[in-house]
């Protein structure tokens, strides 16, 4: 390796401690396969790493809808929607999103991340109180941060703390509660119908992520605020095309004039060039899916619970309060996710290691994701391979 520039000498104790922790991330290149599956290190895996719900990432359908429109559209779209990058494609996609959300008008983000950042910074200002849950997704925070907005944090679905906080933030211009739906390292549920029973109490906006919802909860695919049957009681739904939809894109559909402000104000698109238009081809394609093929949703719990019963009879207990496919097992040390996690591609399954600063000191775990293309030997097979990592049954 060729000598850090002096100035930059410092970057090498930063990486030496992240080591000597075990929070140092290796920069791994994995290829991704049909039917749930990747190589890795020449190695092929069974990926329960990935958020790819529906198998929507690799069908042929989507493949095909994202060829034809590159080979009609191109590949880049060359500038921001605002300017001339907002293609019919992006027209269609926009009003097919609205149509599934059953809203006015949908405006697209480049990613889910974009999303939420642009989406709060245009939103909140200086004047008002963001407050956000302690297990957020790390945009959801940055996004507040970046609004100007007081910033407060918090404890994870602790209703008697936001309820406190709110009361002492009435001379706020604007107070917005900011959620997960899915918590995306927990794979629990955000208190929907509560919050939104604070937000009428103390005035106050409701924005969710349904990034992990989308597609996975609710009859028709609609998300954790359709399961509990309060989509009409949030005030901005923000989602995302790049798990259940197996593409990249982020969304928010609303009323009329909501997207029409975040058109206008939302500095993540209005300043990033818009999605390539085949990106666009293959979300309208797999939001058909999604909606026509709801038995890929049905699968998906079905593998989950066959997952969650299968530790469980083995003595291992997901984390407390997870539903659906994203599966925590919760094991302590860093060191004791990342040795679990190598023992287990040695078996050929791909498991996460979360580590800190993504979640809690202590906490490190594995993140389990289910997809609908897994085989039931394939859950059955990682049950036996994570019974003999973590020393149970
Ligand atoms: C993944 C994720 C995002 C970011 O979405 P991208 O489309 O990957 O940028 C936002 N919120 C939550 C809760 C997520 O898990």
């Amino acid at each position: 390796m060729r000598e850090l520039p002096p100035r930059l000498a410092w970057l090498n104790d930063e990486l030496a401690d992240w080591n000597a922790a075990g929070l140092r991330r290796p920069r791994r290149v994995c290829t991704p396969l049909p039917e749930g599956r990747c190589r890795l290190d020449g190695k092929k895996l069974c990926n329960f790493a990935a958020n790819d719900y529906l198998g929507l990432a690799q069908d042929e359908r989507v493949r095909e809808a994202a060829i034809e429109a590159l080979r009609d559209a191109g590949v880049g779209s060359g500038a921001s929607a605002l300017v001339s990058g907002r293609t019919p494609l992006h027209e269609r996609l926009e009003a097919a999103l609205a149509a599934f959300e059953n809203q006015e008008a949908a405006v697209l983000f480049p990613s889910g991340l974009a999303a939420n950042i642009g989406v709060i910074a245009a939103l909140a200002g200086p004047e008002d109180v963001v407050f956000c849950d302690r297990f957020n997704h790390a945009s959801l925070v940055d996004g507040g941060r970046l609004s100007g907005a007081r910033l407060r944090i918090y404890r994870h679905s602790d209703l008697t703390g936001l309820a406190r906080s709110l009361g002492k933030a009435s001379d706020a211009r604007r107070r917005w509660i900011v959620t997960d739906s899915v918590f995306s390292m927990d794979g629990d549920l955000g208190p929907l119908p509560e919050l939104t029973d604070l937000a009428d109490q103390y005035s106050a906006g409701l924005i969710v992520d349904e990034a992990h919802a989308t597609g996975v909860f609710g009859e028709r695919g609609r998300g954790v605020a359709e399961l509990m049957g309060v989509e009409h009681q949030i005030d901005v739904r923000i989602g995302t095309l790049s798990k259940a939809l197996g593409g990249l894109g982020g969304f928010v559909a609303g009323p009329a004039e909501l997207i029409e402000y975040l058109w206008n104000r939302a500095r993540t698109q209005v300043y990033s060039t818009a999605l390539p238009p085949a990106v666009c081809a293959a979300a309208m394609a797999a939001l058909e899916i999604l909606q026509s093929e709801p038995e890929r949703r049905q699968r998906l719990w079905a593998l989950s619970d066959q997952l969650r019963q299968g530790l469980m009879e083995r003595g291992i207990e997901p984390y407390p309060g997870s539903t659906g496919p994203i599966v925590p097992v919760v094991l302590g040390s860093p060191a004791a996710a990342v040795a679990a996690a190598a023992q287990l591609k040695d078996r050929g399954y791909l498991v996460g290691a979360i580590r800190p600063p993504t979640v809690p000191q202590g906490t490190a775990r594995l993140r389990i994701s289910v997809s609908a293309v897994h085989r039931e030997e394939d859950v059955s097979g990682l049950v036996t391979a994570i019974a003999e990592v973590v020393g149970r049954r």
